[in-house]
């Protein structure tokens, strides 16, 4: 493809690396700039229109060219453009938000520690138990478990936890601290015949296995996407959370419950703990918090850790830790209109009821040659596309013919996810059943062309 100079493509490939690219093929292809959005579409600088069934990445709960957001930015623009919270400082915008989050999280969780981006969260949560641990004199405890293709973000610790080779390959990570054990994908990882609850008892034998083998004093919390997101949404098997809590519990192990992409909605719960009876140490939040209008995240911890990690401060003169927008007053300003956006527009129990209807149309795709599973929760789905149905036999090379779906659904004004060969779907939280519906015959032509090119 010919980039015509000085146009927007041809500069983006002359001095961007993008995130999440294969930088090789960019330079040849070039990128879609997007111009502007409404509701749930955007539109690309040619004009095109795309239905955003995913939310940008998982995040815009509220829809595209939002007024309120618009307004109450630029109201705290004008107000207190900035202010930081090191050294005791403070801004109301910023301690409304913490008030809010505590209030609305589940219980036990009493503090908040701000971070721009969920990853920066992530690692905010490895220091903090880190901090922690040592402060109440257990040095030793160090250790974090999460899940193979679990995500927790790209930094080197959260980067460690996420459990995609694709984000350890040419990094060195992970970080010998962090430790992965199975994913609780039943479709992929269940033995034959092997029923959900069965398969929820042998991934907690395995986590309680895992605990005692590297040595229970050692081992310091268990971090998990409550349904993993971009890992192919998986939605874990029935009775999992309670039995790997339980573990937990026993080895006094924390559990970290990242709802990045979770929060504020997505299953048709405020929470996705609320959803799975999920009863955290601590809680990662960002994406939907503002809807992506400005970046924020929050760490949600108990009283137990905080005032283990108040003594530490206390007796090293400081918490040494923080980052110059941490709390950001303009970020926390759009979180809570956002938060009321949500509120006041029913908005989780239109997820609820948007993903029920989601869910309806995406089941008979379970027949379709070409799909293996359809499973999701809440508004959140995604189609598994395999080579044979009754082997489950992945395409070879995995990720081919998701890539060229993506691609073909781009020309349908589409805009979904392919993960491997998983399509994935994340609509904003305000969508009607008309635009599932849309969304849905866009996939279905798509579909039938994919189908077509394969045979
Ligand atoms: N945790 C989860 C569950 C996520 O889905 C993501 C991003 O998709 C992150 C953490 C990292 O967030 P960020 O990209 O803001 O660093």
């Amino acid at each position: 493809m010919t980039l015509l100079p000085n146009s927007a493509q041809a500069r983006d490939v002359a001095y961007l690396l993008h995130p999440a690219t294969n930088a090789r093929k960019h330079e040849r292809t070039g990128p879609i700039v997007m111009a502007r959005g409404e509701g749930i579409h955007v539109y690309d600088d040619a004009g095109n229109r795309y239905v955003e069934a995913m939310a940008g990445l998982w995040s815009v709960a509220v829809g595209f060219g939002e007024p309120r957001l618009v307004d109450a930015a630029a109201r705290q623009m004008g107000r207190l453009p900035y202010y930081h919270s090191f050294s005791g400082k403070s801004s109301e915008p910023t301690i409304d938000l913490a008030e809010r989050l505590v209030k609305m999280s589940p219980v036990g969780l009493d503090r908040v520690f701000f971070t721009n981006s969920g990853s920066e969260a992530n690692d905010t949560v490895v220091k903090l138990v880190w901090f922690y641990n040592n402060a109440i004199g257990r040095p030793e405890k160090k250790k974090f478990i999460a899940r193979q293709n679990g995500y927790h973000g790209i930094t080197i610790a959260s980067g460690s936890l996420t459990g995609l080779p694709t984000n350890h390959r040419g990094f060195d990570l992970p970080l010998p601290q962090m430790k992965h054990v199975s994913c609780p994908h039943h479709y992929r990882y269940a033995h034959e015949g092997e029923g959900e609850e069965a398969f929820a008892d042998r991934l907690a034998a395995e986590l309680e296995a895992r605990i005692l083998e590297e040595g229970p004093e050692t081992v310091a919390a268990f971090i998990g996407e409550p349904l993993i997101g971009a890992g192919g949404v998986l939605p874990p098997p029935a009775t999992y959370w309670e039995k790997v809590q339980a573990v937990c519990r026993r080895h006094d192990v924390l559990v970290v419950a990242d709802e990045v992409i979770n929060g504020f909605g997505r299953l048709g719960t405020m929470f996705a703990c609320d959803h799975y009876g999920i009863r955290p140490d601590v809680l990662v939040v960002s994406k939907q918090l503002t809807s992506s209008y400005m970046p924020i995240a929050a760490v949600l911890f108990s009283d137990a850790i905080y005032q283990g990690v108040a003594d530490g401060s206390d007796r090293l003169g400081t918490f040494g830790h923080g980052f110059t927008a941490s709390g950001h007053p303009v970020a926390a300003a759009v979180a809570m209109e956002n938060l009321d956006i949500i509120e006041e527009r029913g908005l989780v129990a239109n997820a609820a009821a948007m993903g029920e209807h989601l869910r309806a149309r995406l089941a008979p795709f379970a027949d379709h040659p070409l799909v293996g599973e359809v499973r999701g929760a809440g508004l959140i789905a995604a189609v598994e596309l395999v080579a044979d149905r009754a082997t489950k036999a992945k395409f070879d090379p995995v990720g081919a013919v998701g890539a060229w779906f993506y691609a073909r659904a781009h020309d349908h004004g589409l805009i979904i996810r392919a993960v491997g060969d998983s399509i994935c779907f994340c609509p904003p939280l305000i969508v009607t059943a008309a635009d599932i519906d849309d969304i849905v015959d866009r996939f279905a032509a798509v579909l039938e062309e994919t189908a077509a090119w394969v045979a």
